[in-house]
């Protein structure tokens, strides 16, 4: 009951695409993808922001990235490449305040990133 739409999706009351799940992560479909491959993984707990990160949250978020990197692979991503994100707040371009890494895949990425 604490209004956050990811959370909403871990509980499937919103309907997402998903890619994998396990005990302590979420990985689906981004619904406005920015590449040909647009994939979130997100925490089970709401954590809200990479910058609320407590030093035992270390090994969850390299958990997040490894989900990532696993699908990217099943994918055959790896040898093209593709991109890993974390936004973080509002200058960070953060829009859903519940921690999320991204990955983008499938066009040449741009640096410096918008
Ligand atoms: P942020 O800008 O916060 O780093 O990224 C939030 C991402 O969540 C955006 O890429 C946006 O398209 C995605 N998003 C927002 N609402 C939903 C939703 O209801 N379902 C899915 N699958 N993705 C969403
Ligand atoms: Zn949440």
């Amino acid at each position: 009951m604490n209004n956050c739409i990811f959370c909403d999706i871990i509980e499937k009351i919103i309907p997402s695409k998903i890619l994998y799940e396990d005990d302590l992560c979420l990985v689906f479909e981004d619904i406005a993808p920015q590449a040909p491959t647009h994939i979130l993984s997100i925490p089970k707990n709401h954590i809200e922001k990479i910058s609320d990160m407590k030093q035992t949250d270390k090994s969850l978020i390299g958990h997040l990235v490894y989900s990532l990197k696993k699908i990217a692979s099943q994918k055959n991503l790896s040898e093209d490449g593709y991109r890993i994100v974390i936004n973080c707040g509002e200058l960070g371009g953060q829009m859903v305040d519940h921690l999320h890494v991204h990955l983008l895949a499938g066009r040449q990425m741009n640096w410096p990133p918008g």
